[in-house]
């Protein structure tokens, strides 16, 4: 597909080695990092005729010397490489899209989009449909880079995507069979610029879409609704009055499906991630034997509402994935105990009051990371007890000073963890040894 082209892959993590790997053989390749890689992957790219550079100035290596350029979906849309990529009008995909180009004909390609519920709600699809019987390979933003999946996938396999809007900006050519769109919030207004860029990025999972394709969307989400009037793909609709849940049951088609006393995994947002697997496991084929087995024992992916452990009567929840105060409300929604709360990270210009009228039952916060004094001086001003902790050492010190039986400890920050962790599932590791 890619062939005799000058390429600069842009970011050499996981992915962008992935992509050296494919394109190295039949083009020119470049690739450029901001530090140092590791011996292995350097000698790994030297030996196959890549070009590394190491630069802190990503941006001025940006010309019309390259035919194609392969970003890494965490440079922002915003930023000034993005902006010069564009200015010049050079061609600009990323490690997903290549890998689409070599893709088997006759895959089914599931893709899982949306501002909360996509790693769960892919979980959920990936273990029901193994458990009907179907080889399913899992990959995108969960887990390997599709190119490095590439030699596992054959033609009638099914291919489970998780996909972040990140990937979704550099997406062209990419098509799924069957897409989700989980729900639509207000977040990544930083990478984006603006609400309207965000959720236009996320259309791009129906993209190529014609009605042979499917679209599994929320239809309590007015975002979501607005958003895909004029998709061409055939619409299914969770969260309608098809499917829906009410008093703990499940409805398929208007008729009662499922108990959901015996889930494991609680909380109205988990009902609705089954609810919208189960549509897309519906295609194929739902044994509700298999499904009652799975509710029964699924207990949910790390770091997302996580029970961890209880201590003298105390539960202890991590939920270091709430990386927006919307995610923070729905794990509030959850409990109906006494919390304290752990909340905070980095300052990304996340509101705060949003929160506001779901804290009923928080007891106490405990602020850690950039935004401690903003979380203190918002808590004050609802009359909440607030602690500046600043670090997750000094909040779970002062959590073991005021816990008392039947109380519930919660790791929902509510924000992104990288002022202080490389990533989020750092953060609930440290909760978790702490505890
Ligand atoms: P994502 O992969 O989209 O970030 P996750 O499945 O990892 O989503 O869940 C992250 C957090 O988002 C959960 O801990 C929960 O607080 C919240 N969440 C999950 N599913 C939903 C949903 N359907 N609606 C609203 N919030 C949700």
């Amino acid at each position: 597909m890619y062939e005799l082209k000058r390429i600069l892959i842009l970011g050499a993590a996981r992915s962008g080695i992935a992509a050296a790997k494919i394109l190295a053989s039949n083009n020119d390749v470049t690739i450029s990092d901001l530090k140092e890689l590791k011996k292995e992957d350097q000698d790994l790219l030297e030996s196959l005729g890549v070009k590394v550079i190491i630069t802190d100035d990503q941006c001025s290596l940006i010309s019309n010397d390259y035919d194609l350029i392969v970003k890494n979906p965490a440079i922002m849309a915003t930023s000034d490489i993005t902006k010069k990529i564009e200015h010049l009008g050079i061609p600009c995909i990323n490690e997903m899209e290549l890998a689409y180009h070599y893709l088997p004909e006759y895959l089914t390609i599931i893709g899982v989009t949306g501002s909360n519920g996509k790693t769960t709600t892919v979980t959920m699809i990936y273990n029901l449909l193994k458990l009907h019987g179907y080889k399913v390979i899992l990959g995108g933003n969960i887990g390997t880079p599709l190119c490095d999946l590439l030699s596992d996938i054959s033609s009638n396999d099914i291919l489970l995507l998780e996909i972040s809007d990140h990937q979704l900006y550099d997406f062209h050519d990419f098509k799924t069979n069957i897409s989700v769109l989980t729900n639509l919030y207000h977040t990544h207004l930083d990478y984006h610029g603006t609400y309207e860029n965000y959720i236009n990025t996320k259309k791009k999972i129906f993209n190529n879409h014609t009605n042979k394709d499917i679209a599994i969307i929320n239809y309590s989400n007015s975002d979501s609704m607005n958003l895909t009037g004029d998709i061409s793909s055939t619409k299914i609709y969770f969260n309608n009055d098809l499917n829906y849940i009410k008093d703990n049951l499940l409805y398929l088609d208007s008729k009662k499906y499922l108990n959901l006393d015996n889930m494991l995994l609680k909380g109205l947002h988990n009902y609705e991630n089954l609810l919208a697997a189960l549509l897309v496991v519906k295609l194929f084929k739902l044994d509700k034997e298999k499904v009652e087995e799975f509710i029964k024992t699924f207990r949910g992916v790390e770091h997302r509402i996580e029970y961890v452990k209880t201590i003298d009567g105390v539960d202890y929840y991590n939920d270091s994935k709430s990386t927006n105060p919307t995610s923070t409300i729905t794990a509030l929604k959850t409990f109906n105990r006494p919390i304290h709360l752990i909340l905070g990270g980095l300052n990304r210009n996340q509101d705060f009051n949003e929160l506001k009228d779901y804290l009923g039952k928080v007891k106490m916060i405990y602020a850690i990371g950039e935004v401690t004094d903003i979380v203190v001086n918002f808590a004050k001003s609802l009359d909440i007890p607030a602690f500046k902790c600043y670090n997750m050492k000094s909040a779970m010190k002062k959590i073991k000073e005021n816990v008392e039986f039947g109380d519930i400890v919660l790791l929902s920050p509510g924000s992104s963890s990288q002022d202080q962790y490389k990533k989020f599932e750092d953060r609930g590791d440290e909760f978790k040894k702490l505890i």
